[in-house]
């Protein structure tokens, strides 16, 4: 594992252009002058050279005169959300701590937010947060722990990606950093956004929708929607709502097959029960064989791991184009619950196998830089507060 600390980005004065919507960025070309009748245009040319080019300054933008291009940059800048931390795994998972702008932070530091890039032969998938914290408080998430501090910003949930893309030279003739062939070199090295980083999706809906508006547009970042993933703890009244206005693919963070024991493990299962959660899946626009919700079950040692819960999860599921990941729970410090053993997780992985889901458990990525939830947070911090490096702690 390597850690990278990298220079602390300049306070920026200027707002940012990087990541907004076309609407968004209307609003702010038409604020700053620009005749409504050349806005259509402006926002057609910015939206390339941030979509498509990666550009992070005005200066490549050869098809706006050199004049518009400083009076930009004088009031603009095309930043991204600052990199605090960024780790590499020995397996090429990266992970980065990203500082947020502050909004009204005593201390004028903004809140912290994670994102995970793990490459496999055939895809590269995001990982990317919507809220700092959450309000839910799951049992075995570290996140849940941490209080909301505030939803991300359509902008800052888009700046992620642009962020991944800078780091990982996946922009027009950038050249990709030697990870040993680790990142697959193909067109993209970003192919799927998963919504499974810090805070539960459907609670900011409006900027997530936004933010995956852009990510799907396909004059820019150009992310098939059923390459992206909302993963939800079963906010059950949003996943109709999700499934028309968004249609992106889902995944339902399940971990238990009964109320008793999904109420204490997703305590929001106790306002949405599991039959509600179920049926607003069945009724999911779209699905298909080929178009599958995803099911997370966290394998917890003695709680949820029986053969009996296994058998038990396949009937749940019967009736739903379903896919199933069963995940090693990933310890942090003061968590109450313990992994499976590995043993248990292949029994159990085998029912799930027999009844014709393929491969469903989910190799654990990126241990070495606790890759899991909430987890290089709180770890960052303890290490700046003792003031040692980020390497000690491993
Ligand atoms: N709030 C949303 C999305 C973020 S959590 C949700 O709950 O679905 C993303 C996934 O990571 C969820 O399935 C969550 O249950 C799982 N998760 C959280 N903490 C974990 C841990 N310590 N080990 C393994 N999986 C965890
Ligand atoms: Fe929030 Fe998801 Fe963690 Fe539950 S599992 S506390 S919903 S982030």
């Amino acid at each position: 594992m390597t850690a990278i600390t990298l220079p602390s980005a300049q306070v920026a004065t200027r707002p940012s252009l990087a990541g907004l919507s076309r609407t968004a960025l209307a609003t702010r070309l038409a604020e700053f002058g620009i005749p409504p009748k050349q806005i259509k245009m402006r926002v057609q040319q910015l939206w390339r050279w941030l979509y498509i080019e990666g550009a992070t300054s005005f200066a490549p933008m050869t098809d706006i005169s050199m004049e518009l291009r400083g009076k930009l940059d004088a009031a603009f800048t095309l930043a991204r959300p600052e990199i605090v931390v960024e780790q590499v795994s020995n397996d090429g998972t990266r992970k980065w701590l990203l500082r947020l702008a502050a909004t009204g932070a005593r201390d004028g530091k903004g809140p912290e937010v994670e994102c995970v890039y793990i490459p496999e032969s055939d895809r590269g998938t995001l990982c990317i947060s919507s809220q700092v914290g959450c309000t839910l408080t799951c049992s075995f998430c570290h996140t849940g722990t941490q209080k909301l501090v505030r939803n991300l910003t359509a902008q800052e949930i888009v700046g992620q990606i642009l962020v991944a893309r800078d780091r990982i030279g996946d922009w027009p003739g950038a050249t990709k950093p030697n990870d040993g062939g680790l990142i697959p070199v193909g067109d993209r090295a970003i192919t799927n956004v998963v919504l499974m980083g810090m805070g539960e999706p459907l609670y900011n809906f409006d900027s997530v929708r936004e933010a995956m508006e852009v990510l799907a547009d396909g004059e820019g970042l150009t992310l098939s929607k059923r390459r992206i993933t909302l993963s939800t703890s079963g906010v059950v009244p949003e996943i109709p709502r999700w499934g028309a206005e968004a249609g992106t693919m889902l995944a339902i963070s399940l971990h238990a097959v009964r109320d008793e024991l999904r109420d204490v493990l997703v305590p929001i299962n106790k306002k949405y029960p599991l039959e509600q959660l179920l049926q607003a899946c069945r009724d999911y626009p779209g699905l298909s064989n080929a178009r599958r919700i995803t099911f997370e079950y966290v394998m917890l040692k003695g709680v949820n791991d029986s053969l009996a819960e296994a058998r038990e999860l396949v009937r749940l599921l019967a009736k739903i184009p379903a896919k199933i990941n069963l995940i090693p729970f990933n310890p942090w410090p003061g968590a109450i619950y313990e992994c499976s053993d590995w043993g248990q997780i292949e029994k159990f992985a085998e029912v799930v196998n027999r009844a014709g889901y393929a491969s469903p458990v989910r190799t654990p990525r990126g241990r070495d830089i606790m890759a899991a939830c909430g987890q290089l947070k709180s770890a960052s911090e303890r290490v700046r507060a003792s003031a040692g490096r980020l390497e000690g702690i491993y």
